[in-house]
């Protein structure tokens, strides 16, 4: 699994660090993730579950937005008292789009509710990180909330597709979901020979641009059509269908659908290699 990417991400909720982690991350192959730094000597599995779990699939699920995932964690960290994760978690909640008026206003409501104590530990930490954002503005200018976003290359997680959903070696990266009201996301996928999706459908369809190698798809009960560099496929809503490599040629796509009610995906059963090697190859 490729996990380095994800590292640079971690390290800012891990106090390692107070570098974005778009600006750290270019270049860096093969550094070990920041969690493989922190713990990786002493809890090997504990710093692959925060980069894989932690980070890699619950920080990005859809369900919830970025800037809603940091309100809240911001929000639990203060009520528990943690000013060390809480450093680290108002550095990446302003990353994610939340203000630092609106972060005093959490502080300020949750002394009511968490307690004045903990608060007044929450401003001093929130002084301190504030700080650090004014001192890097004059290098690198955050991005405000109505700001053009760019994801610089390479500075997403690339994360294995789940052996549940896919046949075969799948990497996913450059995933996104755009926060409500837009309900758009999607990642670039990238399939070794003879690897393929399992059987799934999408509520409100999916888009394919395929960007290397060539590959095929299917719906069920329908022909295997092939697709090549270029090609651009439409899943209509709710059609069950795989998509993938060929056996003689690996195939990656940019994939892009929009969720309804937080879900942009059904899967289904897997494409057995009897299913697979009917098609044509
Ligand atoms: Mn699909």
């Amino acid at each position: 699994m490729t996990l380095a990417k994800i590292a640079s991400a971690a390290g800012l909720l891990l106090g390692m660090s107070s570098v974005p982690a778009s600006a750290q991350s270019q270049g860096t192959e093969a550094q070990p993730s920041r969690a493989q730094q922190l713990m990786g000597d002493v809890a090997p599995k504990l710093a692959e579950l925060t980069d894989d779990v932690l980070f890699g699939d619950v920080w990005e699920r859809p369900g919830l937005a970025k800037r809603d995932r940091s309100l809240i964690t911001v929000a639990a960290l203060i009520a528990l008292n943690r000013p060390e994760q809480l450093r680290s978690h108002l550095r990446l909640a302003r990353q994610n789009g939340v203000t630092e008026t609106e972060l005093v206003e959490t502080i300020t409501q949750l002394a009511f509710y968490a307690g004045w104590p903990n608060a007044i530990s929450a401003v001093g930490v929130a002084r301190e990180v504030f700080a650090e954002k004014n001192a890097q503005e004059s290098q690198v200018p955050a991005p405000a909330a109505d700001a053009v976003v760019v994801t610089k290359a390479g500075s997403q997680p690339t994360v294995a597709g789940s052996p549940d959903n896919f046949t075969g070696a799948v990497e996913v990266a450059m995933r996104f979901q755009r926060p409500l009201p837009a309900r758009t996301g999607g990642g670039i996928v990238s399939f070794a020979p003879g690897a393929r999706t399992a059987w799934h459908s999408h509520p409100l369809g999916q888009t394919l641009i395929v960007s290397e190698g060539s590959g095929l798809v299917q719906h069920w009960g329908g022909p295997v059509q092939q697709i090549g560099q270029g090609d651009l496929v439409w899943i209509p809503p709710g059609v069950k269908h795989w998509h993938g490599a060929r056996e003689a040629s690996g195939m990656a796509h940019v994939a892009i659908a929009e969720a309804q009610d937080g879900k942009s995906v059904t899967w289904m059963e897997q494409v057995s290699d009897a299913q697979y090697r009917g098609s044509v190859r």
